[in-house]
């Protein structure tokens, strides 16, 4: 990738070397983990272990981690009316909240019927909106609901108040999941902290393989009772179909990886994010969710008249692969649905770019990002003579 870099961490992250190394030894190894012979057996075993090593980089059990094809898959086995009776929680699910930010995939509603699907708003800094959350769990209180708020936006980075509207949730009755992917591996979470009972995960966003991922209950947490994919009795019934041996054995060393390294990685990124946002501030820039605690590894801007595609295009030919913000399906450009539940009017919303980096970011990259821009932005108002207001 000489000459090129890569500011897409957040649609997925380079695999670490030690993911690569988990994933070409799990190739190597001949053997169903569902055999008793002892082929069958080692197979198993870089299962189990990949299994203490996702648990443990949220605060789980390992027996209450269920792998998946991704986090997509973990969302929809997660976002279901049917769960177990118990104590504290004993009805079904009757309807599902979700936050008007969160991932398609979350949005989609998963198992539940449309018309039981509702959307809760968010602030302008994009963050959920607690007391809006609380009326309606107020007004659900006889059949209380599954809750599905994500801990950090994909687009905006913005971090949600979790431990907050877990607690809003269980006093109601309800059951809280939440799209964990954008935190896992960058930040502490801790499933039992968090007081979520349910977290989604994601290898390939923290340097693991594409296409698995784990849908983690809090231990104690009610269970499933219905498996979105049903035969052998794999993953303990809830997940059926021969594992992904190789990519949950990259799953589980990449999350290690990460657990050991995302203090200072953190540290590290909130600094180069700083110094690009200075540097973006310096022309004209708005900074979606500025104001808002952010993962350090994310920034979502715009510059007014600027529209999306062609700064994407022209950043692109200049070496930097960034994303916009905007969802692109079958070749329209969609507006943001993030942007647009915090109230950002349209024309600024088509121009947002999102910048995420990585923990091998460097501040020469940042600098040259940024001297790119601004000679977009200034080409911009050469073009126009002078942006728009
Ligand atoms: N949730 C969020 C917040 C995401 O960013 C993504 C990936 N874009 C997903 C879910 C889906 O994850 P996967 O790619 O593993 O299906």
């Amino acid at each position: 990738m000489s000459g090129r870099t890569y500011f897409d961490w957040n649609a997925t992250a380079p695999l670490r070397p030690e993911a690569r190394a988990a994933v070409v030894a799990a190739l190597d190894t001949l053997g169903n983990p569902s055999s008793v012979h002892r082929e069958g057996r080692a197979a198993r075993r870089l299962i189990e272990l990949a299994r203490q090593e996702v648990a443990a980089l949220v605060g789980a059990e390992p027996r209450d981690v269920v792998f998946t094809s991704g986090a997509t898959e973990a969302n929809m086995l997660a976002l279901t009316p049917a769960y177990e009776p118990s104590a504290e929680h004993p009805r079904r699910c009757g309807r599902l909240l979700v936050s008007a930010i969160e991932h398609p995939s979350v949005r989609s509603g998963g198992r539940f019927p449309a018309e039981l699907v509702e959307e809760v708003g968010v602030t302008p800094e994009g963050i959920i909106d607690l007391p809006a959350l609380a009326r309606r769990l107020t007004a659900l209180a006889k059949t209380p609901p599954l809750v599905s708020v994500m801990a950090a936006n994909n687009e905006t980075g913005v971090l949600q108040p979790i431990p907050e509207v877990a607690a809003l949730v269980h006093a109601a009755g309800g059951l809280l999941h939440v799209d964990a992917v954008q935190v896992t591996g960058r930040i502490h979470f801790d499933i039992k902290e968090m007081a979520a009972d349910l977290i989604s995960v994601s290898a390939h966003k923290l340097g693991g393989p594409m296409g698995v991922g784990a849908l983690v209950r809090r231990a104690g947490a009610p269970a499933i009772t219905e498996p979105h994919i049903k035969g052998g009795g794999q993953e303990r019934g809830a997940r059926a179909g021969t594992e992904n041996v190789a990519g949950i054995a990259g799953f589980g060393a990449a999350a290690t990886a990460a657990r050991h390294a995302m203090a200072d990685d953190a540290r590290r990124m909130r600094g180069l994010r700083e110094r690009l946002e200075a540097g973006l501030k310096r022309g004209p820039a708005v900074i979606f969710g500025g104001g808002a605690e952010r993962l350090a590894n994310t920034s979502l801007f715009a510059a007014p008249g600027l529209k999306a595609e062609t700064a994407l295009i022209k950043l692109d030919l200049a070496g930097f692969a960034v994303s916009s913000g905007s969802a692109c399906s079958s070749g329209k450009v969609a507006a943001s649905h993030v942007l647009a539940a915090m109230g950002v009017a349209p024309e600024l919303a088509s121009g947002a770019i999102r910048v995420s980096i990585g923990p091998t970011t460097t501040e020469n990259e940042v600098d040259c990002f940024i001297e790119a821009w601004r000679t977009i932005v200034a080409g911009l108002s050469r073009d126009k003579g002078g942006l728009a207001a």
